[in-house]
């Protein structure tokens, strides 16, 4: 293997899939965060101007789909298209183990006489795609992941709404691909292989063909329906959408803080999602703290210094509290999980100390 190492701004590992470096030692995130000062914005949100003009000569009940789950991202995009002029048909896709916390802040948010079309998919073929992706990808909200995208995209198809706006382009702005960041739109198939990491057809694969309607993006073509990030239009800043949505759309915080990180709030609509981050640490060495960390090093409100001392605390934290409703979810029993686990564990980052996974790097 070659060397791990760390970006020299931010704690971004050259384990991330895709990411890259420059001469300084950079990651291509926080090279984004550089050059996102001499974007020319004003020209950007132009170019939405002609977008939204396009899109209102189709004179339908709605201009955009826009997808939420209640959280901070597609409430602050949800808000800049009803500024704009547009009328958002918004979707969420209900998460697996969806926590108090989730329930709450889409009831929130639906208070704001929004149109909101909820999509509770399948119990059990959702239960049985995120088991698989758990036991053979190590990711276990796969179902859901794909979920979000193709049953929006379902949606956008049914209700012929040509635009479907997303938050972010997560390669860009946390690291990974560098491909969109200076497009407006991006085809389907960039989804399958980059969000999907080409795991999606053998995924599928383990359902029934007639439960797959939901997950199937064949025959759907990106000429039909376009896919953009606001991330392109908009300087995106997660901590200013976290502003906007509890002014306007009462988002509620976790009264203590999130397992595996410092902040207590974003991404807390799942119990699996603690999980979720927990597979990322054993696989890649980073976790959810380091996210965070990475996020406001970018943004000037924590130095590196810092940030090292934050994810040495947390960065392997995992709780036990939500084991039960783990194995009960995935129908396994505690000794198959923890296999499951291990299996997925990076060995030349780890070694197995008693019951727990202790690194061999140095965070530095
Ligand atoms: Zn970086």
């Amino acid at each position: 293997m070659t060397e791990v190492f760390r970006c020299k701004n931010c704690l971004n590992m050259s384990t991330r899939p895709r990411i890259s470096f420059d001469r300084r030692g950079f990651c291509n995130a926080c090279q984004w965060a550089e050059q996102k000062k001499s974007i020319n914005w004003k020209k950007r949100l132009l170019d939405f101007e002609i977008i939204k003009k396009k899109i209102k000569k189709n004179k339908n009940e709605f201009d955009v789909i826009v997808p939420v789950s209640g959280g901070k991202d597609g409430s602050y995009v949800t808000h800049q298209m009803i500024s704009r002029g547009l009328r958002p048909l918004c979707v969420t896709v209900n998460p697996p183990l969806r926590t108090e916390l989730g329930y709450k802040n889409l009831e929130n948010f639906k208070k704001n006489n929004i149109s909101l079309i909820e999509v509770n998919l399948p119990y059990e073929t959702h239960r049985k795609l995120n088991t698989y992706g758990f036991c053979h990808h190590g990711r276990p909200l796969f179902g859901w992941v794909i979920g979000i995208f193709s049953a929006v995209i379902k949606i956008a198809q049914e209700k012929k709404i040509k635009l479907i706006m997303y938050g972010e382009d997560g390669e860009a702005e946390y690291g990974g691909s560098n491909k969109l960041k200076n497009k407006s739109f991006f085809p389907i198939e960039f989804v399958k292989k980059i969000y999907f990491e080409e795991q999606y057809n053998k995924t599928l694969g383990s359902i029934n063909n007639r439960d797959k309607y939901w997950w199937d993006l064949n025959n759907i073509g990106s000429k039909d329906i376009k896919l953009a990030h606001w991330s392109y239009f908009e300087n995106w800043d997660s901590y200013r959408n976290y502003i906007i949505a509890k002014k306007f759309y009462n988002l509620e915080d976790k009264k203590d803080k999130n397992i595996g990180t410092y902040t207590n709030f974003g991404q807390n609509d799942t119990y699996l999602y603690d999980l979720h981050c927990y597979l990322m640490y054993l696989k890649f060495g980073f976790g959810r703290c380091t996210q965070d960390i990475g996020i406001d090093i970018r943004r000037g409100a924590m130095s590196r210094n810092q940030g090292i001392e934050l994810a040495k605390i947390y960065d392997d934290e995992f709780s036990n509290e939500n084991l039960e409703l783990y194995l009960d979810y995935f129908n396994i029993n505690e000794k198959k999980f923890h296999k499951v686990i291990e299996k997925f564990v990076n060995k030349k980052l780890f070694k197995k100390n008693g019951k727990k996974w202790v690194k061999k790097f140095k965070l530095l």
